[in-house]
């Protein structure tokens, strides 16, 4: 099987935010075997390479990405019966937290409506509503920065809230195991949780979902909220009047916009308050070196 790269394809075009440059190369990823060997090719020709899910948490650069993007399109779902679940990386996390409450699992019902993959889901250990990915993950199979496979039990992964090892390792996410104990009410929380979510979130807009943690014992959307923040803008992006942790691209927004309205409000909140908020989006610099 030869990889066969596109050239000059449009980031914007891959992410939720809608803005970036081009990539200077770019491969769909459709199988576990097909990573192995793409993330060996980039290795051996000492090719820059980023991993992409469903582009729900980056913000490209408007330079794009001088290297390839690998994009992670691996969707198998096999039941193994008893509640354990192993499922691609590319496969819809929102899909699966609505497939699995509809089989009578529950657990993952909070990812209905959170438009990740599962592998950006697993690396981001993404969550809601007091619940995240990790809670009910069993084990990670894994592709290395040489192409070699691993198969990781989650004690060996370290995760935190939005963080897990993997943000300091190359490499691919290409599948997961989850076991889910079986309960009557899992498809009513999962109902619940996603109108809830429809109603509270600027759905329409834009956005990379929450730009910031919660700092202990905060909302963020609250402190931005607070300080009077709601509807602040910089360029294209804009602070959403719906949701203040929600940052949008409102008008052909830049990714300095993006950064500077970051940066703005983190400011702010700072002088207002005291607490420094983090930003949880994932930024990926064009790489680029300017002359
Ligand atoms: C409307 C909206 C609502 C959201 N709600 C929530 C929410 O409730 N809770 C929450 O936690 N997040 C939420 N998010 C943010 C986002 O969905 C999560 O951060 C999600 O985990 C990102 O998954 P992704 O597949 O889109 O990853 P991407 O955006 O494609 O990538 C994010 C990071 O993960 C890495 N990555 C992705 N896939 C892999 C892989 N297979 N192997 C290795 N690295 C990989 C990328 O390199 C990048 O660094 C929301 C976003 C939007 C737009």
């Amino acid at each position: 099987m030869q990889l066969i790269f596109q050239t000059n394809k449009h980031l914007s075009e891959l992410c939720t935010l809608g803005i970036g440059g081009q990539a200077d190369l770019y491969l769909e990823i459709r199988s576990i075997e097909m990573m192995q060997r793409a993330i060996h090719h980039c290795h051996q020709q000492s090719i820059p390479y980023f991993i992409l899910g469903k582009g729900s948490n980056c913000l490209f650069d408007d330079d794009g990405f001088h290297g390839a993007v690998l994009h992670n399109k691996i969707d198998f779902f096999e039941d193994l019966h008893n509640g354990q679940f192993h499922v691609g990386a590319g496969y819809s996390f929102s899909y699966l937290g609505t497939k699995t409450a509809r089989m009578g699992f529950e657990g993952l019902e909070f990812a209905s409506g959170i438009p990740a993959s599962v592998g950006g889901a697993v690396f981001m250990n993404a969550g809601a509503n007091g619940g995240e990915t990790f809670d009910y993950l069993v084990s990670v199979d894994y592709v290395d920065e040489l192409g070699q496979l691993h198969l990781l039990q989650k004690s060996e992964i370290t995760h935190s809230y939005r963080f897990t090892s993997f943000h300091e390792k190359k490499g691919a996410i290409v599948g997961a195991t989850f076991l889910l104990p079986l309960s009557s009410e899992a498809r009513e929380k999962q109902i619940t949780l996603l109108q809830y979510r429809q109603k509270t979130q600027p759905y329409k807009d834009k956005s990379a979902g929450c730009i910031f943690q919660n700092p202990p014992g905060h909302s963020a959307g609250l402190l931005i909220d607070k300080c009077g923040l709601k509807g602040a803008s910089y360029g294209g992006a804009k602070v959403s009047e719906i949701h203040g942790n929600f940052l949008i691209n409102a008008e052909k927004a830049s990714s300095k916009d993006f950064l500077s309205l970051i940066q703005q409000v983190q400011l702010t909140i700072e002088a207002k308050t005291g607490i420094k908020l983090k930003s949880e989006v994932r930024y990926v610099p064009s790489g680029r070196i300017s002359s």
